[in-house]
Formats: structure tokens, C-alpha cells, sequence
């Protein structure tokens, strides 16, 4: 569940550089949102190792168990080239005049750059390093830092999305003030996404407790525990 994290943060990143992007892009901006989106999600498919072949083989340190091959550069380049080719054309809504195989190279340069984003939200977390330029075997990151595993960084990319979508529909609404109201959603997700490389940042782990206590001075408790309660659950059904 908390890689719905990994993707949202790669989301509110490409909509900030969405600007300088669909100036030279091949697919829509939807396409690219949904790449990085998706690619941001794809190292944790590593998950597949548990549901096939068992827990024992998932935290094994294998090349297909977790935060291996699939958290390095070209781990994520070669998932990105595969579910490019897989999800072409559902995908993929081509802008007009560009070829097929332009779009197919951005969508996967969307897809990969998500898998990045990805490995910087997991680099800092304590304990679990990563073979960044896998197939060599040296590990990197494992500070004290949480890019990803906090209720507060959900609610703040459904907020940043839900408000988002309110200035859509008031766009739609108000064709006169779109300028406005497209500006005004770059906005947002530029300070989401600042927010969220700061909440990386100046964000420490020591222990579950002092996390706790870290959370509880984010938000009120009413908005923790749902979130908790089905982190918990996702994770024993996916590890236990
Ligand atoms: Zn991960």
C-alpha cells in the first residue's frame, strides 16, 4: 500500500516538470503522468519473488528478491523497455506527427525515470541498502531518513491531487480563467513535490516508537491509524 507513495511522489514531480516536458514529448501528458506513475511502483514488483516462490527467497538477497534487481538503474531500464512494450497501447496516446517509436522511447524514459525517483524515495531508509548499478554487487544508502513509509506523505499527495482535480473541474467550468487555474495547479504540485524531497530530508527514523511519536506530530490520529491498520495488513498478507 505505501507504494502508492513511491507513485504519487513521481506523479507530483512529473506534473511539476510537465511544462518543460510536453514541449518535446511524443506521448500526451496523461501517458507521461501515468508512466512515471507506474514506473515509480514497479521496483516493489519484486514482491512477485514472496507470491511465487515464498518469503525465505524474498528477503534472500537473491537477484530477483527484494531491493535487488529490481532497485538498480538497470534493473528499472529493463522493466521500463517491458512494460513499455506490454502496455503500448493502452498507454501510449501518441501527439500528432510523432512516430511510434518516439512514443514507445518516451514512454519508456517515463517509466524508467519513475523507477528512479523510486530509488530515492527508498535510498535513505535505515537497514536496507541497495545495489544501485546492479550487476555489481556494491550496496548504497541506508541512513536514517523515510521517503515513503508515513501516512503523512499519503494524505498530502490525495490532498495535492484531490485539489487538483477540483481546479480541473472549475476550469472546465470556467474556460475564461484557465490560464489562471492551470498555474495555479503547477503550483501545487511543485510545493507537494519540494515537500516531499523535504519531508526526505529532515524526516528521521531511530525506532517504531520515536516514529510513532514523529507521526502523531504530523497529523491527528484519526488520520494515522486507518492508514496504519491497512499498511499493517497489506504487509502481512504480502510478507507474513
Ligand atoms: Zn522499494
Amino acid at each position: 500500500m505505501i507504494t502508492i507513495n513511491h507513485g504519487l511522489s513521481a506523479y507530483v514531480c512529473a506534473r511539476t516538470v510537465m511544462p518543460a516536458l510536453k514541449k518535446h514529448s511524443a506521448i500526451s501528458e496523461r501517458s507521461l503522468g501515468w508512466a512515471f506513475l507506474l514506473g515509480a511502483a514497479l521496483p516493489d514488483a519484486d514482491i512477485l519473488s514472496k507470491l511465487l516462490l515464498g518469503r525465505a527467497e524474498y528477503f534472500s538477497g537473491v537477484w530477483y528478491g527484494h531491493r535487488a534487481a529490481s532497485h538498480s538503474l538497470l534493473g528499472g531500464l529493463l522493466m521500463a523497455l517491458l512494460v513499455a512494450a506490454l502496455l503500448y497501447r493502452p498507454l501510449a496516446s501518441r501527439r500528432e506527427g510523432g512516430s511510434a517509436l518516439a512514443a514507445y522511447l518516451w514512454l519508456t524514459g517515463g517509466l524508467w525515470i519513475g523507477t528512479i525517483i523510486h530509488l530515492f524515495g527508498d535510498f535513505f531508509t535505515p537497514g536496507w541498502s541497495m545495489p544501485i548499478f546492479w550487476p555489481a554487487v556494491v550496496r548504497f544508502g541506508s541512513y536514517s531518513h523515510i521517503g515513503w513509509f508515513t501516512p503523512y506523505l499519503l494524505w498530502l499527495f490525495m490532498t495535492t491531487l484531490f485539489i487538483a482535480a477540483g481546479l480541473r473541474a472549475l476550469a472546465r467550468w470556467k474556460p475564461q480563467l484557465n490560464m489562471f487555474l492551470a498555474s495555479a495547479a503547477w503550483l501545487l504540485y511543485a510545493v507537494a513535490s519540494w515537500r516531499w524531497i523535504h519531508f526526505v530530508l529532515i524526516s528521521r527514523y531511530h525506532s517504531r516508537g520515536q516514529w510513532a511519536e514523529f507521526q502523531h506530530d504530523l497529523l491527528p490520529e484519526l488520520l494515522i491509524t486507518p492508514i496504519n491498520h491497512a499498511v499493517s495488513a497489506a504487509w502481512y498478507w504480502m510478507t507474513g
